[in-house]
């Protein structure tokens, strides 16, 4: 159908390529172009944290390549390309090829922001090794880190939120021996109340983890082969290798230069619909009726009604209740924050076989709950009861 401009999507991330899969369940006419910097392998995004306990090279975790899918959407998909500007009006993208040949330019019929997120800005260190520091946010940093990681013994690990949780317990696990050093005092302490996160840390401390709570690395520098870390009591860790997992912040430059309204991430409506009508996001880059969710379960749902409002059943998404599985297998954690501000407090059970607590507002009304060990069993009924994320 040559008359129909193209949908174009950017990304082909779990965002960019499950709405794809959706669109294409309703509408196999439309044109479809996608586009990415990198090379548009699919893959679990949440398995990179998890994959050396399950024996699983970066390679394995590659499920298919961009020409499979590219067979599979009936999509054409332009790999190793950036979007370096999206001129609204006149609905046309410029692309640069990572090769250095010329630069193009594409006319879209709808446009999708599919285009992630990046690790935040390191805080300032001094020293000389932050070149043996890692980040990991895709499959080419997982890769590059592997690598790096063959005949090494000793981690350090910036960061203990979900990501450094888990990136600690899969080390752990296939044999490093690990540093894990956050400014907070306990793991995951932006989510999970004291008496969780110190169950969690027990866990992974009985597993070997040397855990640093309240800290921050003042100064990495090289040595022989490996790093020296102090921190700010002065005290001095030797690793290997150091992997920093400090949060991550959405992609929106290319947005807010086309004139898209930009707050925390793109700014949609409901609909996935930006301050352009023409022009869309979700994932990882978008805010969602003022939601900002790095998961993948409000991207699949993300994905599933944006997909029926371009193909003309305009469809909202709606957030329901939303656990996080922590993949923390030394010790099971799951995570249903409470919005952000939200007023209340934690309730707190705590025993040898796990914690389970609940966040509840002034009326006793669950606004989220964080549980670990047995404390799972709680999870279905306390979903079942706790306040959806959108009403
Ligand atoms: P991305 O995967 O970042 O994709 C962005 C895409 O945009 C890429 O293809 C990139 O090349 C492209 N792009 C960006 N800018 C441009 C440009 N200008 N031009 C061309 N292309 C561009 N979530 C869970 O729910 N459960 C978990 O257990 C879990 N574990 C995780 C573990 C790890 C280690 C990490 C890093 C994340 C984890 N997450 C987890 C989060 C989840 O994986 C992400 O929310 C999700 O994968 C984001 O997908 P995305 O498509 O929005 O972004």
């Amino acid at each position: 159908d040559s008359g129909r401009e193209p949908l174009v999507i950017i990304g082909t991330g779990l965002a960019g390529y499950n709405l794809a899969r959706e669109f294409r369940k309703l509408d196999q006419r439309t044109p479809l172009i996608m586009i990415t910097g990198d090379d548009g392998t699919f893959y679990s995004k949440p398995l990179l944290s998890a994959s050396l306990a399950h024996g699983k090279t970066p390679q394995q975790l590659a499920s298919a390549s961009a020409e499979d899918m590219a067979r599979e959407l009936s999509a054409e998909i332009l790999v190793h390309t950036h979007v370096s500007d999206v001129d609204a009006d006149t609905r046309t993208l410029t692309l640069v090829p990572e090769d250095g040949s010329h630069q193009a330019t594409l006319r879209y019929g709808k446009l999708v922001f599919a285009t992630g997120a990046a690790c935040r800005p390191l805080p300032p260190m001094a020293g000389d090794g932050l070149s043996r520091l890692f980040r990991i946010n895709s499959l080419g940093d997982y890769h590059r880190f592997r690598t790096a990681l063959t005949s090494q013994r000793k981690v350090l690990l910036i960061g203990a939120g979900l990501i450094g949780c888990e990136f600690a317990n899969d080390l752990t696990q296939a044999g490093y021996e690990v540093d894990l050093v956050d400014p907070l005092a306990w793991p995951l302490a932006t989510l999970l109340p004291e008496a969780a996160g110190r169950d969690l840390q027990s866990a992974l401390e009985r597993a070997g983890v040397r855990f640093h709570g309240g800290r921050k690395v003042a100064t990495l520098n090289r040595r022989d082969g490996g790093i020296t870390a102090e921190l700010d009591n002065g005290d001095t860790l030797e690793a290997d290798i150091a992997l920093a997992a400090l949060g991550l912040q959405p992609n929106t430059g290319l947005a807010e230069a086309a004139g898209i309204s930009v707050d925390r991430g793109i700014a949609v409506s409901r609909t996935l619909q930006s301050s352009n009508p023409d022009i869309y996001a979700l994932g990882d880059c978008a805010e969602v009726d003022g939601h900002l969710l790095y998961f993948v379960a409000p991207l699949m749902q993300c994905a599933r009604a944006l997909a029926k409002t371009l193909s003309g059943d305009e469809t909202p998404v709606t957030y329901g209740v939303m656990p996080v599985a922590v993949k923390t297998t030394l010790r099971p954690t799951t995570v249903c924050p409470p919005s952000p501000g939200s007023e209340g407090e934690w309730k707190v059970e705590a025993s040898a076989d796990g914690v389970c607590a609940e966040f509840r507002g002034p009326d006793g009304q669950l606004l989220g709950f964080a549980l670990t060990g047995d404390g799972i069993a709680r999870r279905d009924s306390l979903s079942d009861e706790c306040q959806p994320i959108m009403t």
